[in-house]
């Protein structure tokens, strides 16, 4: 009988493999204008995680064969750390993500996860790998329980539960007549910009992925929600390998390490009192947008 059931499995994990993938892909064209498929090396290996230490070993990428846009970026993000980058419009930030998740690949150079160069591996196992919680959450037509389940067939309650209430957004459900099974999205209950990123956070729980990545989650709330929700994300990104894409500055000023990109280099790097003593790009960054919260 186990047999029979063993490629059932594997059907099984096939199935729910894409099912994540194709929510991660629909988040992640939030990120990105063009979508290029990586292919897999004929028999690559899957991406085992002891440690989710990430490491950009001499990066160099352009989306076109005429434009570099990453000169050889070298990082190391340690297992655990939470790691923020900085820079100025077109810098290079979202590129850095979209390699990490495998979108594409270096040109030369190596992106590695757990000591393991991800350009080698099945990508279905690196995206599975991987949490985003990007600035604008795509809802499906559907109750809010399967919006926050999506992606793993096999969720039950008590996770989906579990992931609610850690992503601050359970009183909210508890409250509503058919809670888990209210129907949101184009069709049924229209959620708030603050409700909608509380689900992306939740799904990402669900998903409990040893590394996440935030694509400045908090730009179209207002500032107690805003306040919120960063101390959710502070609470979940604890115990994970995080990355924060940021343009405000005020968000990540207690980050482990703080890398400030400028056309496609690492400009400066460190935490965010030695970068203000350093008086370079960071500080000036600092500066100006001190200045506009003032005025
Ligand atoms: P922002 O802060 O404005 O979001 P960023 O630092 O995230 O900027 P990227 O999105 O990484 O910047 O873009 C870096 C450069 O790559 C930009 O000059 C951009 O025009 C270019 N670029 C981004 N996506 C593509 C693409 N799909 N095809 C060609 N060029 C692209």
């Amino acid at each position: 009988l186990m047999q029979l059931f063993r490629p059932l499995d594997l059907l099984g994990f096939v199935y729910r493999t894409i099912r994540q993938g194709m929510i991660d892909m629909a988040e992640m064209f939030k990120l990105m204008d063009t979508s290029v498929e990586v292919e897999d090396v004929p028999g690559a290996p899957a991406l085992i995680i002891r440690k989710p230490t990430v490491t950009f070993d001499n990066v160099v990428f352009g989306y076109d064969p005429d434009r570099t846009i990453l000169q050889g970026l070298s990082f190391e993000v340690p297992a655990g750390d939470n790691i923020a980058i900085v820079g100025p419009s077109g810098a290079g930030k979202s590129t850095i993500a979209r390699l990490l998740f495998r979108f594409y690949d270096p040109w030369s150079g190596r992106i590695l996860i757990d000591g393991q160069d991800i350009a080698q591996l099945q990508q279905a196992t690196v995206r599975g790998a991987i949490g985003i919680v990007p600035q604008d959450s795509v809802l499906f037509n559907d109750t809010i329980g399967y919006n926050i389940a999506y992606g793993k067939a096999d969720t039950d309650d008590r996770t989906v539960q579990a992931a609610a209430r850690d992503a601050a957004i359970l009183p909210f459900i508890e409250k509503l007549p058919q809670g888990f099974d209210t129907q949101v999205g184009e069709r049924g209950l229209k959620l708030s910009g603050g409700e909608k990123q509380r689900v992306a956070i939740a799904r990402t729980l669900v998903k409990n992925p040893p590394i996440l990545m935030l694509d400045e989650a908090t730009s179209a709330l207002d500032s107690r929600t805003e306040q919120d929700i960063l101390a959710t994300l502070d609470r979940i990104s604890r115990d994970r390998t995080t990355l924060s894409i940021a343009h405000r500055l005020s968000t990540i000023a207690d980050a482990d390490e703080i890398l400030v990109l400028d056309q496609g280099k690492l400009a400066e790097r460190g935490k965010h009192n030695q970068l203000l003593r350093k008086d370079g790009l960071y500080a000036e960054m600092w500066q100006r947008q001190a200045s506009e919260a003032d005025g």
